[in-house]
């Protein structure tokens, strides 16, 4: 029962063939039998009482929400109430939230049911998540590999079938990257789209909240479920949503697919510095161009294209995400939120000692990256410079979305790296993100499809890239691709 997707089991259920109850059993003792060996959960709560509320208003004839009885697993990234919410970090071990998230009552208000918090570099910083302060998580396909990051917990757990469906966040590539390495559909939507109310600020004008599935068509129904205007955050924007479910099978005619040839550019030294490309893997590149013949057999022009400022992004990136992190993770001073030194000196001692306690090395290279950038006599040439050459980036996409209705690339440069593998060289790290920081810096949705596999069994993920609210347009895309293939149908055994 397990392996079955999100849209399958409301199915079953409506035909009497299932329940909630039955269903939330199946996946908790499937967590029980194997999380243990994956690491992908925080937290799992037990949710038979709110799976039997859901029975019981079926029998009733009650109206029931889009995703009745159908386990979802949250980040511990988003606030849950009354529960704790840690950001994989130790400052925030014993922070219970005091409110939901927005997407959370979202989740609430159509049934769901809510099954974990799951693991994720702290505070969202990383791309394996070896940074949480708690646990590694392991890839489903291969224990002794990472499942990406930061939302590596999400993914492994809709990877090893422990839930249908997962949330994730997106700062930089931290929804995409993980999909891609877990053989799983991930998808950031346009910056905007779903409510950031109750989710704990990262890079605030670059995070979004996002769904994970097994396939598209379920990325689409839970996307409808979190998405649209929130009053309570101001970047949220008043458009309206439209019915990705019921839209996501049918295709697009005639489209044009731009292919970035900053995408697939040879990196001598792997760096991708300078205007290299980042080490594109060959087994990586070869199932993505197997993908796009695929769509041209479908009817689609393939186009080749430039986004000229690509090779800057992961520089610019890394001012302006490590800019709005060090303001944003001011908060965490040992007064209002989280960890408190026990013996301190005075006031200074005793927010030096409570930080210095609670945060990780990774998150304190970036608060220090960050204030440098900011600090007088320094904003100017690099705070003020990478906000200029984000604008740069985001006119490239603007002409390349001109002529093409979406864009097409590998999610990352090669399959899942191994445990440790990046760890004492955080820029090979931050590299693992080469194809997905444009996007958010950009505010355009992406989308991860897996798209084959590497002889050695592991997935690999095809990107896709939107103008800004053009998430139907990316679904109804990625659809296409995946009724062609069966990569999304593939599940590890562990
Ligand atoms: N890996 C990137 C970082 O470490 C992106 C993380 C994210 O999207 N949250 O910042």
């Amino acid at each position: 029962m397990t392996n079955f997707t999100a849209t399958e089991l409301l199915q079953k259920q409506a035909a009497g063939d299932l329940t909630a109850e039955a269903i939330t059993t199946s996946f908790l003792a499937r967590i029980t039998q194997h999380d243990p060996h994956i690491h992908a959960f925080l937290a799992v709560t037990d949710p038979t009482e709110q799976a039997r509320a859901v029975d019981a208003k079926r029998r009733r004839g009650d109206a029931l929400g889009r995703l009745a009885g159908i386990p979802v697993a949250v980040k511990d990234v988003l606030c849950t109430r009354g529960q704790r919410t840690t950001c994989g970090s130790k400052i925030l071990r014993d922070f219970v939230a005091p409110y939901d998230a927005h997407v959370i009552t979202r989740l609430k208000e159509a049934d769901a049911i809510l099954i974990g918090k799951t693991n994720c570099d702290e505070f969202a910083m990383g791309s394996s998540t070896e940074n949480s302060a708690y646990q590694v998580t392991r890839n489903p396909w291969d224990l002794e590999r990472t499942p990406g990051g930061s939302s590596g917990g999400s993914a492994a757990a809709v990877a090893a079938c422990f839930t249908p469906l997962a949330l994730g966040s997106d700062t930089g590539g931290s929804i995409r990257q993980p999909a891609s390495l877990c053989g799983i559909a991930g998808m950031k939507p346009s910056y905007g789209r779903v409510s950031r109310y109750g989710l704990i600020a990262y890079g605030s004008s670059l995070d979004q909240v996002g769904p994970f599935a097994h396939d598209v068509r379920d990325a689409a129904l839970l996307l409808e479920v979190i998405a649209g205007h929130d009053p309570r955050d101001s970047t949220s924007v008043d458009l309206p949503v439209l019915q990705y479910a019921k839209v996501v099978d049918t295709p697009i005619n005639q489209m044009t697919i731009g292919v970035p040839k900053e995408f697939f550019l040879p990196s001598p030294s792997g760096r991708g510095a300078g205007g290299e490309g980042a080490g594109l893997d060959a087994e990586v590149e070869k199932s993505v161009r197997e993908a796009l013949n695929i769509y041209e057999s479908l009817g689609a022009t393939i186009k080749e294209i430039s986004l000229p400022h690509t090779p800057h992004a992961v520089a610019v990136y890394y001012l302006v995400a490590t800019a709005e992190a060090s303001s944003n993770l001011a908060r965490y001073d040992g007064v209002h939120f989280g960890h408190r030194a026990a013996a301190f000196n005075g006031l200074i001692d005793m927010v030096k000692k409570s930080r210095g306690e609670g945060f990780g090395a990774e998150v304190k290279r970036r608060i220090m990256l960050g204030t440098y950038a900011l600090s007088s006599g320094y904003i100017d040439a690099y705070y003020l410079k990478a906000l200029k050459v984000r604008r740069l980036i985001r006119q490239d996409f603007d002409r390349a979305f001109a002529d093409c209705d979406v864009i097409m690339g590998p999610t990352a440069p090669t399959a899942a790296f191994k445990i440790g593998e990046k760890t004492a060289d955080p820029l090979a790290m931050y590299l693992s993100d080469i194809y997905t920081i444009s996007a958010n810096l950009a505010g355009i949705p992406g989308i991860s499809i897996p798209c084959g596999f590497t002889k050695a069994g592991l997935p690999i993920g095809l990107q896709i890239l939107g103008a800004p609210f053009t998430e139907e347009k990316l679904l109804r895309t990625a659809r296409m691709y995946e009724r062609e293939t069966e990569w999304h149908q593939r599940r590890p055994v562990l």
